[in-house]
């Protein structure tokens, strides 16, 4: 190992390089505040490289069979998952979700990396014999070129695995620009990818910040750009990268709302709503934000909800015992923190106040405990911006119709979510709320690989989501052939 190994961190041209920009931030473990790498952020002309040397690759990759391209994602994805355990400790060391948390999205990205491997069906196009006598029509589907996704903290694998297998297995070359909080996941992933001999450009690896992004988003080489992240930046890189004349998927924020009815079965509906809400600390798109009770549901779910998340065990995510993990950054914990009182302010009344906690030897790191509030106002500002942390907000209607008019009133629209026994409850909720991703009986509605990822509203700017067909979609362009080939030319010219 060089001396200088930790600089080199970005993959270039199948070489890890040390960005020039001469920017350095550090990476810290959100568990206890203490340094555990230094990520370096590329500038402008970094990722120019990259981008040229993805530029080259292209051309041999999009030649190259698909049944050759996705043998190094098979290889790819046994590396994922021989490299699990220590995978998980990274992320969780990086981003604050527990073991389990980590290990659960690795799962997801690697599901993402079995389903790209089907790109010689998915990619297929059709065709018609005789249009007109003895001409033929086909639609076959070409790959864009190179293509970049940026990434956010709170799934450092996942959220790249939602991208690149579809990418590289449809001929793209790809660029990654994983957010500059959690780039130890990501250079691992690249790591392993680079030990499947995958021809060297194919995929590369940008860390940075906004300055990076820029020149993708810039760039006229780059042909498509996939963002996750926050709506305000979503909305920005989907504004940019259409007028740079890119196809751009930009997935946003949520402020995912749970209606509760009284039919629901309270046991089962509370550990769901409790994992949705508190899971990764609430940092998940998915999280369920809000809950809404219909009528009688309203005191049972309440007081159910309120022991469980009382009881939930926080701390470090490789003790085995911990339920939930710290917040990304002290800025985040401040952040809900100040969320509390604002709803404090609102008239929303403190149920579990989980702020001023420590977790024994581990005192420096962002926590703050599982904290609900009840009443929160539909008008309030918490019933309609993201906290992205762990506060749980309580709501109460007396009808479904009046659950959905709240949902459809928002935003956002990345999730909503019924606990019914009612079938005809739960036809009419999945009808008529305005969210791309449903749950019924189900806390977190993550779609599986071989379906789109659909947020709705402020959540998502563009039109083909990541996952499933959406991705082969958003990674190739159409190409439709008029032909005709007749056995009687000889004679007829
Ligand atoms: P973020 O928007 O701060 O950052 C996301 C990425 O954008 C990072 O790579 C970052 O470097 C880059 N970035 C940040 N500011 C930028 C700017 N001004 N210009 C260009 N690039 C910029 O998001 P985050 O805090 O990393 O992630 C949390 C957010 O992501 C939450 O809002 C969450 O809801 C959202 N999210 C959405 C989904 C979804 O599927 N809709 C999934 C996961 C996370």
């Amino acid at each position: 190992m060089s001396t200088n190994e930790h600089e080199r961190v970005n993959y270039i041209d199948g070489d890890w390089k040390k960005p020039e920009s001469g920017r350095t931030l550090s990476v810290i473990n959100p568990a206890d505040q203490k340094e555990i790498g230094t990520v370096h952020l590329s500038g402008k002309e970094d990722v120019k490289s990259a981008v040229e040397t993805a530029e080259e690759a292209y051309h041999e990759w999009r030649r190259t069979p698909v049944t050759k391209r996705i043998q190094y994602l098979f290889h790819f994805k046994n590396l994922l998952e021989e490299h699990i355990d220590e995978l998980a400790k990274v992320i969780t060391n990086e981003s604050g979700k527990t073991y389990k948390e980590s290990v659960g999205e690795i799962r997801r990205g690697i599901e993402n990396v079995e389903n790209a491997c089907g790109m010689p069906t998915m990619m297929q196009g059709f065709n018609n014999e005789d249009i007109a006598t003895g001409i033929d029509e086909h639609m076959i589907r070409q790959p864009l070129g190179v293509v970049a996704a940026i990434t956010p903290f709170n799934f450092p694998v996942m959220i790249p695995l939602w991208f690149l297998p579809y990418a590289i297995a449809a001929g793209n070359s790809f660029i990654l620009k994983p957010s500059e909080k959690v780039p130890m996941s990501a250079r691992y992933i690249i790591a392993l990818l680079q030990k499947t001999d995958l021809p060297a450009g194919v995929v590369q690896l940008v860390n940075g910040d906004k300055e990076a992004v820029d020149e993708l988003l810039e760039n006229p080489s780059v042909k498509a750009i996939s963002f996750v992240g926050s709506t305000a930046v979503a909305r920005q890189i989907y504004s940019k990268g259409t007028l740079h004349g890119k196809r751009v998927q930009a997935q946003g924020g949520a402020k995912n709302m749970v209606v509760v009815l009284p039919d629901a079965d309270l046991n089962m509906t509370t550990r769901i709503v409790v994992d949705s809400a508190f899971g990764c600390a609430g940092q998940r798109c998915l999280a369920n934000s809000l809950a809404i009770t219909v009528g009688d549901a309203k005191k049972p779910f309440t007081d159910a909800i309120k022991e469980k998340a009382a009881g939930l065990k926080v701390g470090y995510g490789l003790d085995k015992s911990t339920e939930m993990g710290p917040v990304i950054t002290p800025d985040s914990r401040q952040r809900v923190e100040q969320f509390i009182e604002t709803g404090e302010n609102e008239g929303g009344k403190i149920l579990v106040d989980g702020r001023g906690k420590k977790v024994e030897n581990y005192g420096d790191g962002n926590w703050i405990y599982p904290t609900i509030m009840d009443e929160i106002s539909p008008d309030s500002s918490l019933a309609k911006t993201e906290v992205f942390g762990p506060l749980f907000g309580l709501m109460h209607v007396d009808t479904v119709e009046d659950a959905i008019q709240l949902i459809n009133s928002q935003s956002y629209g990345n999730m909503a979510c019924l606990f019914t026994s009612s079938g005809a409850a739960a036809r009419q909720f999945r009808y008529e709320a305005n969210a791309g991703n449903i749950g019924i009986n189900i806390g977190v509605a993550a779609p599986m690989a071989y379906y789109p990822f659909s947020g709705w509203k402020d959540s998502f700017f563009g039109d083909l989501h990541a996952q499933g067909h959406h991705a082969v979609e958003f990674y190739t362009q159409t190409k439709v052939v008029i032909e005709r080939w007749s056995r009687d030319w000889g004679r007829t010219f």
